[in-house]
């Protein structure tokens, strides 16, 4: 049978992720247009008053608002929750509206929160500062280690929070282990897996609950628009995301998502490409700098437990220099890599976390997580791997390395 409209999910289920990303969730209007439409509308008219009355009590499908439904932003959730595995998925904003959302969403005065220690600069912000604020405890620990989420656990622990890899150390995390101590002790999981992308790692395979994206990154792929999602059993977002999303609104637009979806179509195909040349400009790096940390290298302490959690490594990764002047002057030399703190982009971007995305967070702090003076964080874009080393084999030599 041609489907003109909407998708059989009992066919698409089945798709390989590839298919997914340039095909999941597609629902086609009565002009059978081949690629999504874009539905610019906030809201939604009905034939009959009766009909407005009926969606509002959810007895008839159909849309009625924006900040609740769109056709667009729906194609792209039903994509994203076939990439990932999961039953079901919600778009937001931005990365850290969704951040913000699934922890608020679940948690409540008296709660306690184990948090990872090494993780994007406003995801601390949220554990350290926001949740206290509202009662909420939060300890944080070495998220390498899995005895030390078990040694966290508290009567009233409801959530394990981190990403890996880690945002900028490239720390890595046990998925199996740690999801393994939250679900034995009645504990939600909730990983931060916008690093890897359901295209090279789907944690909900090793047992973690929720996931959640800043799709800013590898799923638009081409720095153009913010986007966020979280992704879960249809019990979780329906019955616990959506009561807080619905009536606080972090929604996406439908642009946005438009965008995103089109980002979709080449996540595969540009994630396993830069991963590659991550790798081999990781290599030409190893030889230079006093230390990097690739979990893609044999080099870094956790390779093995990367390499069977993920199905390639990914674009990013970090490496140090001496100390704050070197790394400046580094970036200050680069001639074809910006200086630019954005992630998952199609170009090759240098930042230094410190003075940059992890500039909020106290210097104890940056120490305890990792983030030195002299940490370089480098995304690898899709330009020619050859012009990327030449460039910072230039660059190395001005600064002395
Ligand atoms: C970028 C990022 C975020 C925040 O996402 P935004 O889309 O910038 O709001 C959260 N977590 C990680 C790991 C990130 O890299």
């Amino acid at each position: 049978m041609k489907r003109r409209t909407g998708q059989d999910l009992s066919i698409t289920r089945n798709w390989r992720l590839a298919t997914q990303a340039v095909r999941g969730g597609t629902a086609r209007s009565e002009f059978g247009e081949t690629s999504e439409a874009i539905f610019l509308t906030s809201g939604y008219s009905y034939d009959r008053a009766e009909d407005a009355a009926a969606r509002f009590a959810g007895e008839q499908g159909g849309m009625t608002y924006s900040r609740l439904q769109n056709p667009t932003v729906e194609m792209l959730e039903q994509r994203i929750a076939l990439l990932e595995g999961a039953e079901a998925c919600r778009t937001m904003a931005s990365g850290m509206a969704a951040m913000t959302a699934v922890l608020l969403c679940q948690l409540q005065q008296g709660d306690h929160l184990v948090g990872g220690r090494a993780a994007f600069g406003s995801c601390r912000w949220l554990t350290d500062t926001l949740l206290p604020k509202f009662g909420i405890e939060t300890t944080i620990v070495d998220a390498r280690d899995p005895q030390a989420w078990q040694d966290a656990l508290q009567p009233n622990t409801r959530v394990f929070f981190f990403e890996t890899p880690a945002n900028p150390t490239m720390d890595v995390v046990d998925l199996e282990a740690v999801c393994g101590i939250a679900r034995a002790n009645g504990v939600t999981s909730v990983v931060d897996n916008a690093f890897a992308t359901p295209a090279l790692q789907r944690p909900m395979e090793f047992g973690a609950d929720v996931t959640a994206y800043s799709a800013t990154k590898m799923m638009d792929g081409q720095g153009r628009v913010l986007a966020g999602a979280v992704c879960g059993t249809q019990d979780f977002i329906d019955n616990t995301l959506l009561p807080f999303t619905r009536n606080t609104g972090p929604t996406l637009s439908a642009f946005n998502a438009w965008v995103v979806l089109k980002g979709l179509e080449t996540l595969d195909l540009r994630i396993r490409r830069q991963s590659e040349s991550s790798l081999e400009v990781g290599r030409f790096l190893e030889a230079r700098v006093p230390r990097i940390l690739h979990p893609g290298l044999e080099s870094h302490p956790q390779h093995a437990l990367a390499a069977r959690q993920m199905s390639a490594f990914g674009p990013i990764f970090a490496f140090e220099v001496a100390d704050r002047a070197q790394a400046h002057a580094l970036l200050n030399a680069l001639e074809l890599i910006d200086i630019s703190n954005n992630i998952g982009d199609s170009r090759s971007l240098m930042t230094h976390p410190a003075s940059t995305t992890h500039y909020g967070v106290s210097p104890e702090k940056r120490a305890e997580m990792g983030v030195s003076e002299g940490l370089l964080r480098l995304n690898v874009g899709l330009e020619d791997t050859d012009d990327l080393i030449e460039d910072l084999d230039q660059a190395l030599r001005q600064v002395g390395l």
